[in-house]
């Protein structure tokens, strides 16, 4: 597990400071949207949004929009809500299709430098010609166009004379470069088709590793940051920034990319499992995406706080997903009422309490948290408790509800089990018991001892409830390689990682709202869920359970 607070990239800052290399940090988000954001991306928010901040610099949001054809405006406004759910204002609010003119300037730059050429190879001659890591690349037969020709064909690729493909821009460094990243990169193509922001204006598009620079420069971004797979790119990043003359020279530093176990990390992937049903959308309460994580149950806190403890690293590590779970319970420990709920009820009859009767107990609203006060719970001769808090026949060590034993009631009485009813099938369907009265809570009764403690949930006032619970999305460890283009993580997709409980719950929880997080007692943290919850038909996620192994 990659357990690592340092931060290697804040270390540089703080010396391009101390140099005076730079007087401001500018940092960037830079997303594409072509899919919801996911925890992955909250890690890279984290980091350039802190470390700014950290140094009274500036954060932009910049939607890396090149790429008409993947490119929505629905994933626009999930990415900026997400954002802020996060807990994070950006300075400025940008897109890179904002700055296509400027690019398409400094593109004509290179031409008119000679370090540009149009291309008419097919792609797949062009991939023939570029060569191995082990192999020299080959010069296409048009590197040698003459800068007015490159001018005439780029101006008439923009002009819309051309079908995709047919032609591209393309830089002239050098076929034989070890680095292949520098074997005369695609810098433009030709797409027709509409964009979600500048609709048709255009039918060439900047490819990514051309734009990305230009965009930080344009922007004043002192620092880029970005993932480890982004590294051999770096020399190409610094070449556009020299050669199309910026003013401004931003660096790329890269970082090691999240990956964390029994879940998959990449838009791609997360895409398909929407689009193949084996989830209920973006924001399934199983999936690693931010919206996914809010509609579960965790907070920007506990998902921050996680972050930061990750650290940032040079290489990619796994990181395990009970880490994130620890931090949601930090969270909520302090924050979330406790209250009982039953997920799979059975009845108790408590037969020498009065028939109608109904009182009031107290009970603390969460008893590591006084100020949060208590509570009035309704008690009466019906309660539902948990089926499996009852066994007719238990085994030794069993000190829950058994014929002849004595538990006591959270909040409430001891009561002691002295009959169950069968149906004709020989299933229990009511147990049957006697409750003590010297034993209520609260009026420190010490006559004798019980050994277990049980929830339970009044049967006359109680509110029906659904119960999402969920196991880990993939099975196993999380894929090794995340560059992998094949699908077969779908393979390892758990189809019963969504079970639903229908139970009960105290009355005074009839009008939750969605967003509201409780501590079911003995179960775990649960969240009002935002697309099925009804008002007294309250849905709840688990968000996780209550006890862990996890160190940290
Ligand atoms: P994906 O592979 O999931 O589509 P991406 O890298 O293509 O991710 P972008 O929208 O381009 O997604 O990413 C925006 C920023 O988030 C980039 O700077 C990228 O490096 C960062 N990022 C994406 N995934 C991770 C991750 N798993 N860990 C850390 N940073 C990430
Ligand atoms: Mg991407």
């Amino acid at each position: 597990m990659e357990h690592n607070s340092s931060n290697f990239i804040r270390n540089i800052v703080i010396s391009d400071l101390e140099s005076g290399k730079h007087n401001t940090v500018v940092t960037r988000f830079p997303p594409e949207p072509n899919g919801y954001l996911h925890i992955g991306h909250a890690k890279s928010i984290v980091l350039n949004f802190d470390l700014a901040d950290e140094f009274n610099g500036k954060t932009n949001l910049r939607f890396d929009d090149t790429n008409p054809l993947k490119e929505d405006v629905e994933f626009v406004n999930s990415i900026k809500e997400d954002v802020k759910w996060l807990g994070y204002d950006w300075d400025g609010l940008f897109f890179a299709s904002d700055y296509f003119e400027q690019m398409y300037d400094r593109a004509v730059i290179l031409i008119k430098k000679g370090l540009a050429y149009v291309d008419d190879l097919s792609a797949e001659e062009m991939r023939e010609y570029r060569g191995t890591l082990t192999a020299p690349g080959k010069e296409s037969p048009y590197r040698g166009r003459t800068v007015e020709e490159n001018l005439d064909l780029f101006t008439r690729m923009r002009n819309g004379e051309f079908k995709d493909g047919e032609k591209v821009l393309r830089a002239k460094i050098d076929m034989a470069s070890p680095n292949i990243n520098l074997r005369d990169p695609a810098l433009y193509r030709i797409a027709h088709a509409t964009h979600h922001n500048t609709g048709d204006k255009w039918c060439i598009y900047p490819m990514y590793a051309f734009a990305h620079p230009l965009e930080d420069a344009i922007e004043g971004i002192t620092h880029s940051i970005c993932t480890l797979e982004f590294e051999d790119q770096r020399p190409f990043y610094d070449w556009v920034i020299r050669e199309c003359e910026m003013e401004s020279t931003p660096h790329q530093y890269e970082f090691g990319r999240l990956n964390i176990t029994n879940t998959v990390m990449s838009k791609r992937k997360l895409k398909l499992l929407v689009e193949e049903g084996f989830v209920d959308g973006w924001d399934d309460p199983r999936m690693p995406t931010i919206s996914g994580l809010r509609r579960r149950g965790y907070t920007p806190e506990a998902i921050r706080a996680f972050c930061k403890e990750i650290g940032v690293a040079k290489t990619t590590g796994v990181v395990d997903s009970q880490m994130l779970d620890h931090f949601i319970r930090e969270d909520l420990k302090l924050k979330a009422p406790r209250t009982m709920g039953v997920l799979d009820p059975i009845k108790v009859v408590i037969t020498n309490y009065p028939e109608g009767q109904i009182e009031w107990l107290e009970a603390e609203v969460n008893s590591e948290v006084p100020e949060m006060g208590k509570i009035k719970i309704p008690f009466g001769r019906e309660i539902y408790i948990e089926r499996d808090d009852f066994m007719e026949d238990p085994p030794s060590k069993y000190f829950r509800l058994f014929p002849g034993n004595e538990v006591r009631l959270k909040n409430a009485y001891f009561i002691k089990c002295v009959d169950v009813l069968k149906d004709t099938d020989g299933n229990i369907f009511e147990i049957q018991c006697t409750y003590d009265p010297e034993t209520k809570s609260g009026t420190g009764f010490t006559g004798r001892k019980v050994k277990g403690t049980i929830h339970w949930v009044e049967a006359t006032n109680a509110v029906p409830a659904e119960f999402r619970l969920y196991d880990p999305l993939i099975l196993d460890e999380s894929e090794s390689d995340e560059l992998d283009l094949n699908s077969s993580f779908l393979d390892r997709v758990n189809l019963t990682s969504l079970y639903v409980a229908k139970g009960f719950i105290e009355s005074s929880l009839a009008n939750v709202k969605p967003q509201d997080k409780f501590q079911f007692f003995r179960h775990g943290y649960f969240n009002v869920d935002t697309k099925y919850s009804k008002p007294d038909q309250p849905v709840f996620n688990l968000i996780v359970s209550l006890k862990s192994s996890f160190k940290i």
